[in-house]
Parts: structure tokens; sequence; C-alpha cells
């Protein structure tokens, strides 16, 4: 456990559990508190109960992550996987609405969701009005859906410590760790301060385009405080830059043709490999680091047929919204000439010739967590009370679209180790889990702080 030079990590617990459950009127009295009133908070047998829960029900919670890996859920898919939680999240007391989009919402109702809680732990100065505060709700989520096409074998194998199957770290860790965060409020009979929303959310993934998240912000966004994203595994960082992305499509078509005797006709193939060719001539700065990747190709329906299609995925990405509307007028550029080129090649235009497009699949806007945010410093506060380091990172995550809305969100692993994300070797070891289980509960109930208990 790592310790901090002044404040233990217990302390430090001591403190923020007394500002979290501390009602508005009294913060402006907080510095001038004598010691004990904070010992006696730091004991909230509430607060341990959770924390000894979650220890606790370990196997339970890798059971409830197995099951969910096991029901398919690509992205535009995740009903199936959605009923599953629902039925979860009532077990766990919560009401439960599956909303237009598909996103499973269960609500625990705050029992002051107007105060204006004070949320940073480590701040003495506490600096609150009178006034209500409309932003009263905190949201918990992770993403329902898998990168993986419908027929692909979710079967979970096991071995040795690991456990492999498509989508078991992205996200069954996130959503077990979902449904065991609510089940600890539910267990230890928190009543948080503010209302907190735990939603599995569609549409995360690809070309579902953060679809689930931008309907939720859509709806709850002028009331929420924060939003706390579960995916995947690990503990090692804190994502709170989004990462701005662009997907893209081009598609050419022509007519087609025999390969023997149309020879010379247009081929919208040769067109998309030309102009793919220039596209990854192109330069892109180290910094703003900005990448892009041609990640699918595909056309032409056999070996001996000149193709009537032929189409291309590219994901571009960037630190710089420029750097990326650059980008993508590069695309469109080296699309068009690669048709241009291939037209001029062509022997023989009097059979047709090729059309194009290059479309717009999805932007995801970027935005950064401001530095001195309450839901930093509560993460932090976690990570020194269960002796963890995490760095700050700028990723692509449902984070986005409230980050790009100056809405606190951060996005975290939920414990444990994973990799192979996005492929068929995809694995996980629940070795640690408490640990990213323990930071998520402590950074959401500082955000959403306790009723005091009668
Ligand atoms: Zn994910």
């Amino acid at each position: 456990m790592r310790t901090s030079p002044h404040i233990s990590p217990m302390k430090q617990l001591i403190l923020w559990v007394i500002l979290v459950t501390m009602p508005a009127h009294s913060l402006r009295a907080y510095a001038s508190r004598p010691l004990p009133d904070r010992a006696r908070l730091a004991d909230d047998p509430h607060v341990q109960s959770a924390l000894t829960w979650l220890r606790k029900n370990l196997a339970s919670i890798s059971d409830t992550q197995i099951r969910l890996t096991e029901i398919p859920a690509p992205s535009f898919q995740e009903s199936a996987r959605a009923a599953a939680i629902r039925s979860l999240f009532e077990q766990a007391g919560l009401h439960t609405e599956i909303d237009k989009t598909g996103n499973v919402i269960a609500t625990l109702p705050g029992a002051n969701p107007g105060a204006n809680v004070n949320v940073n732990p480590g701040s003495t100065s506490a600096t609150n009005s009178a006034a209500p505060d409309a932003r009263n709700t905190v949201m918990l989520s992770a993403h329902l859906d898998t990168v993986f096409p419908t027929g692909t074998d979710v079967k979970v194998q096991h071995e040795g410590d690991r456990w492999i199957a498509p989508g078991i770290s992205d996200n069954g860790t996130g959503l077990a760790a979902l449904i065991a965060l609510a089940r600890a409020f539910h267990a230890a009979q928190i009543k948080p301060q503010l209302n907190i929303l735990f939603v599995a959310n569609v549409g995360e993934e690809g070309e579902g385009n953060l679809r689930g998240m931008r309907a939720l912000i859509d709806t709850y966004g002028p009331r929420l405080k924060a939003v706390i994203v579960l995916d995947g595994s690990s503990t090692d960082h804190v994502t709170t830059k989004a990462l701005a992305s662009r997907r893209m499509e081009a598609v050419i078509t022509g007519p087609g043709g025999h390969s023997w005797s149309d020879f010379g006709m247009p081929n919208p193939i040769n067109a998309l490999v030309r102009g793919s060719v220039r596209f990854i001539a192109t330069k892109v700065p180290a910094a703003p680091r900005t990448t892009y990747n041609l990640g699918q190709i595909e056309g032409g329906t056999s070996i001996n047929s000149i193709p009537h299609e032929a189409r291309l995925k590219v994901d571009i990405r960037s630190e710089s919204e420029s750097e990326l509307t650059r980008l993508e007028t590069a695309l469109r550029d080296c699309i068009s000439a690669g048709v241009r080129d291939e037209m001029e090649a062509a022997r023989d235009r009097s059979k047709g010739k090729l059309e194009f497009k290059v479309e717009l699949l999805g932007s995801r806007p970027g935005g950064d967590l401001r530095p001195d945010s309450p839901l930093l410093a509560a993460l932090r506060a976690a990570d020194d009370y269960v002796g963890n380091q995490s760095r700050p990172e700028r990723s692509s995550t449902d984070a986005n679209i409230p980050l790009a809305q100056g809405i606190d969100a951060i996005s975290i692993g939920a414990g444990g180790n994973g990799g192979g994300a996005h492929s068929l070797q995809e694995w996980y070891d629940p070795a640690g889990r408490e640990i990213g289980l323990q930071r998520a509960f402590l950074t959401l109930v500082a955000m959403s702080g306790i009723a005091p208990t009668k």
C-alpha cells in the first residue's frame, strides 16, 4: 500500500468520509470541527460493510462476468445481454428501465439530491453555496456491446489462471463491476445523498459511435455531477482526456465485368488501392499525436470478376481537431485522386465509369477533465486508500461525450488484468480484482455522498 508522506490512507479516508457525509449546511463549519467527530465518521459502518461485501463476493462477481460474457452482444444487438442485466439490477433492489436506445438504467435515489455535497476529499476549504445544486446525479456506466459479430464463439475457456473469450475483459469486467457495486450499495444499505444511476449502455464500440452515451447525456446531462465509466480491466490508468476521432468509409462502384473479356474496364478495387497508397503516404505529426488506420477493406465477388464495388473503412484519431480535419480532407482527396488515376489508366471507358463517395461513419468529440475536478480528487483518494497508483491517460471512451460537454467524467478499468482486447484471444485474470472494485466504489461514494444515518 502506498502511503502519503503526510497523511496516512486511513486518515485520508476519514477526511473524505467526513466531507461527503456532512449535510451541506454544516460544511462551512468543517474547518473548525474537532477531531473526535472525524474519527467517528471514519468508521462509517456502511462504507466498511460495502468494502467487505466486495471482498467476500469475488466468486459470485466472477460468475456474473462469465455469464454475461457468454451472452453475445454485438453493437446494435445488445438486447439479450441488456435483459440479463436488468434482472440483476432488479435483484439488487433497484428500479430499472430500458430506454428507447436500449440502455439499461437502474436508479438509486438520493436522500437529499438537492444538497450541494462537497466531494473534494483533499480540500479543507469547502466552497459551498446555500443554493441547491441542479447537478444532483452521479452516473456509473459500463458498455454492453462487443466488437464481435453474431456467430462468434463467446464460450469462456479456462487456461491456468486466465479466462479466454471475446469480450471477457472489454467489457465483461466493467459489467461485472457495475452489478457488483450496485449489489454492494444494496447489501450495505447505503443511502447516497445524490441520486446514482447505474447504467449498462449500448453502442460504445465501433460504429455504435457512442450512441448509448449520447442518448444518456441528452437525457440526463444537465443533472449530472459526474460520470464514471467502467471499461475493461486493470487499475493502472484513469482516462481524463477524451481522444477525438473520426471514422470514415470510402465506397467506389463501377459496372463490373469479366476478368478476361472486359479487361481494361475501370476497376473499383484498383481505384481504392491507388487512393489508399496515396493516403498512407500522408505525414502525421508525433505531437499532437495523430494516427490513422485502414481497418477494413472489402469488395468483389470472385477472383475472375472485375468487381462492381470496393469499400474501405478508416479510423483517424488525434489530440488536435485541426489534424483530424486535415486527415479527413486528405482521405477524401486521395480517394478522389485514386478514382481519377484508375479512370485515366483504363483502356476501355466506354463500358462505364467509376462513382465514389467518402462518408463520415462516426465522430467522437474531444475534451479534457479539469485538473482541479472533485471527481479526479475522489479517484486519487480512492487510489491512495487501496494502495494503487494510476496514470492519467487520453483515450477514446464513453467519457468523450460528457467531457465534450463540460461534464466531469473519467473512464477506469474495473480491476484484475486483461489483454488481447478486440481479438478472439482476449483474456482476463481476476487476481487483484478487489482493488479495482474498491477503487471504483470509493470514487462513486465520494461523489454521491452518504446520507447521515439516524
Ligand atoms: Zn470497452
